[in-house]
């Protein structure tokens, strides 16, 4: 197992609010991560102190060896960090294209083009001279993953994906991250559908008032009920 990404005692505050209390956890090359955990938990956060939006005051973050913990987030997209964020971020005036288009990193290069995303997700093919305004909800949440796909990371941070999102386009995002993890992709997600993260996650991280409470494969969260009624809405 080689360890790509690792969350090491990571202490992040909002001003004076001290969010996350020595969060650590490592994601192995390959695996598809989720962290749980209830509204305000931390898990957002989590995921903006790896990308670097939202400094740790204290801890580090390290990315294929690289100790990206006073990096930018511009940079750390460079190493090969994609995030997409909750609110989605799509710009709306600017077309389908132009958003996957601004995707691309500079220096990255791989499998993904403008064309092999637009293999991946054909309902953005007939999409593409629309002003990314005009999609649904369920478009602008794939176009968002795609667009992180066209900066060809090797880690791909995704926070609560299903989020608002109807069943049938759940069950499209279900496939797309069962075929991101099928060509070896490294995902980290954040989730509360706690039927979607079991069916796409290896490993689960429970964070609990910016605390991680639990850490394991999900065989071994799906074992632990107390886990799931102490810290989540089931
Ligand atoms: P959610 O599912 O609601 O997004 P979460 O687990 O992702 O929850 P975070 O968004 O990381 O949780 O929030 C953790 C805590 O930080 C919450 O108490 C939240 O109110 C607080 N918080 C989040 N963003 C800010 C901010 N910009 N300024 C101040 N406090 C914030």
């Amino acid at each position: 197992m080689t360890v790509i990404l690792e969350a090491q005692s990571l202490n992040t505050f909002y001003g004076h609010s001290h969010i996350l209390f020595d969060v650590g956890f490592s994601v192995a090359q390959g695996d598809t991560v989720c962290l749980m955990g209830r509204n305000g938990a931390g898990k957002t956060t989590t995921l903006r102190s790896i990308m670097g939006l939202s400094m740790p005051r204290s801890g580090s973050v390290v990315f294929n060896g690289v100790d990206c913990t006073r990096l930018p987030s511009f940079k750390r997209a460079r190493l090969g960090l994609g995030f997409v964020p909750e609110d989605r971020r799509i710009l709306g005036p600017f077309t389908v294209r132009d958003n996957l288009v601004l995707g691309k990193v500079p220096g990255r290069k791989g499998r993904w083009t403008l064309e092999t995303v637009l293999d991946q997700f054909p309902a953005l093919k007939h999409l593409l001279d629309r002003p990314g305004g005009t999609l649904s909800g369920g478009e602008q949440q794939l176009l968002t993953i795609a667009r992180a796909l066209m900066g060809n990371p090797e880690v791909l941070l995704l926070d609560e994906p299903t989020e608002g999102l109807a069943p049938v386009v759940v069950s499209v995002l279900r496939d797309l991250v069962m075929s991101l993890k099928g060509a070896e992709t490294t995902i980290l997600l954040s989730e509360q559908n706690i039927r979607f993260a079991m069916t796409v996650s290896d490993h689960v991280v429970v964070i609990d008032k910016g605390h991680v409470v639990f850490t394991g494969s999900m065989e071994k969260f799906k074992e632990e009920s107390a886990v799931q009624k102490k810290y989540l809405a089931v």
